[in-house]
């Protein structure tokens, strides 16, 4: 597996596989590694001839600073992982060479899209990743790109960045892969008790009961009732419950409203900010 830390020379070696007929995938991540993001290397790799993947902890993205201090990182183990399902070359810069002059987010029209949820509940958030996302995709043209649904919105974001500055790449959304009890794997997971991961499994079990019932009872009854188990639960600091349509990503109270609702979730749980989702007709 090739590893290259600057942007020169992961352009060069796209651009150079690109003019020889190679089909580049390319998988944005910001290492601490598990099988969430090899899944999207593996489906990369099943759709083009090579894969790249990006590893970088982007500073402008992290609404609170201790969140940035605290995020895992261990780039020989991410390496090993990333050999083990044959990812062909690694992109693994440092802070200067993606913010060579300052460390912010460059201006951008995000759409209706981007100021619910995350965007609400994390002020500058997106502004951090569509800076960094079109830096990347600055440096490593490829075919096409992965992202998984665990981060739904920003999925959307990423769509709509792509669309509004036209930049030629296609974006696939990716499943998200969870533990045994349902946990949506995550890099923060990590910084859990092996007591809180076993608890945690209390954020997909409220959402497939959101699915379960999503036909019987009205959306504000769904939403008070996962909100008072939470409540039952001390542990747990329910940060927002939304039942929104997957398209526009705004919440909606009559289900009439939307034909691809979807209900997201994020949860406090020992110190560690967690998401999920889940589509509602699945
Ligand atoms: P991150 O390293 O958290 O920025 O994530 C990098 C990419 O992996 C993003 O597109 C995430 O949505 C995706 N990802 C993270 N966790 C999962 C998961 N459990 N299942 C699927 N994709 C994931």
């Amino acid at each position: 597996m090739h590893s290259y830390s600057t942007i020169q020379a992961i352009y060069s070696y796209v651009t150079k596989n690109r003019e020889d007929g190679k089909r580049v995938g390319f998988v944005p991540t910001m290492g601490a590694l598990h099988k969430g993001h090899l899944s999207l290397v593996q489906r990369a790799k099943k759709e083009n001839d090579l894969v790249i993947c990006s590893i970088f902890v982007n500073p402008t993205q992290f609404n609170e600073k201790s969140d940035l201090e605290n995020y895992p990182s261990d780039f020989n183990r991410d390496k090993e992982l990333l050999l083990s399902v044959d990812c062909d070359a690694v992109f693994f810069p440092s802070v200067n060479e993606m913010y060579p002059d300052e460390i912010k987010t460059e201006g951008t029209e995000l759409g209706e899209i981007a100021v619910t949820m995350e965007g609400a509940n994390r002020p500058g958030h997106f502004e951090g990743v569509v800076t960094i996302v079109r830096k990347l995709f600055k440096a490593v043209p490829a075919d096409a790109s992965y992202f998984g649904e665990k981060d739904y919105q920003q999925l959307a974001v990423i769509k709509h960045l792509v669309k509004s500055e036209q930049i030629p790449v296609k974006i696939v959304g990716c499943p998200i892969i969870r533990e045994e009890n349902g946990l949506a794997m995550s890099s923060r997971n990590e910084r859990l008790s092996q007591m809180g991961k076993k608890k945690a499994s209390l954020i997909y079990d409220q959402l497939k009961w959101i699915r379960e019932h999503y036909f019987e009872l009205s959306v504000s009854e769904l939403i008070q009732a996962v909100e008072m188990s939470f409540d039952e639960h001390d542990e747990f600091n329910l940060e927002y419950l939304s039942i929104a349509d997957e398209n526009t990503l705004q919440p909606f109270e009559d289900r009439r409203t939307s034909n691809h609702p979807r209900a997201f979730i994020a949860v406090w749980l020992e110190g560690v900010r967690l998401i999920d989702n889940i589509g509602l007709q699945e």
